[in-house]
């Protein structure tokens, strides 16, 4: 469905009043680094289909949770002022995205940790088992690895193996077709004009 597919990025931003509607309060139930305060919201159905996923991935031992999911445009304004203040624009921001180009406004985004023995791993990276798992299954519930290593120069943004993103439907095909969202939605535009 297309309110999944929605293509956010440098090119494309939302706009400062944009607020997903469906969107639901979780606190998750984890030890760790996350407080017990710490609420997070995230859309309905990709709240539903991660928690598939984790139930899935529970059979093999693996265990996901999520660290963040939607931020609204005011928080992603604090956040920058707050890197800028400390370390420079320039240094803010190759590593801060600007207000409205963060996926993560539409509560479709997950940033999300594996928890191991008790003890928690933020920094997911490509020698992980759970993630080889991930990488290769995600796509079943309706996620994909949004920001893959080798197409840096078609996303716009580093590889990030912890970011995950609903798209629904349309996510085994990515998958099959090894296709990045942008892509997808190039691609989309290429057969309407020839449609026309
Ligand atoms: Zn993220």
């Amino acid at each position: 469905m297309e309110k999944y597919s929605k293509l956010v990025n440098k090119d494309y931003r939302l706009n400062k009043n944009y607020r997903p509607s469906n969107m639901i309060l979780i606190e998750p139930k984890v030890k760790g680094n996350i407080s017990a305060n710490r609420k997070i919201w995230i859309n309905k159905e990709t709240l539903k289909k991660w928690n598939l996923l984790v139930e899935e991935a529970k059979k093999e031992n693996y265990s996901f949770a999520i660290s963040s999911c939607y931020r609204s445009y005011s928080y992603q304004e604090k956040v920058l002022k707050y890197y800028i203040a400390k370390e420079g624009i320039t240094e803010a921001l190759k590593h801060v995205a600007i207000p409205g180009t963060s996926e993560h406004q539409t509560s479709l985004a997950i940033d999300y940790f594996i928890t191991r023995e008790n003890k928690n791993y933020y920094d997911i990276n490509d020698t992980m088992e759970e993630y080889a798992w991930i990488k290769n299954n995600c796509y079943k519930y309706g996620f994909i690895i949004r920001y893959p290593k080798d197409k840096e120069y078609i996303t716009g943004y580093i590889y990030e193996p912890w970011h995950l993103r609903f798209v629904g439907d349309i996510a085994s095909y990515l998958y099959q077709n090894n296709l990045t969202l942008e892509e997808y939605h190039k691609e989309k535009i290429k057969v309407k004009e020839i449609c026309r």
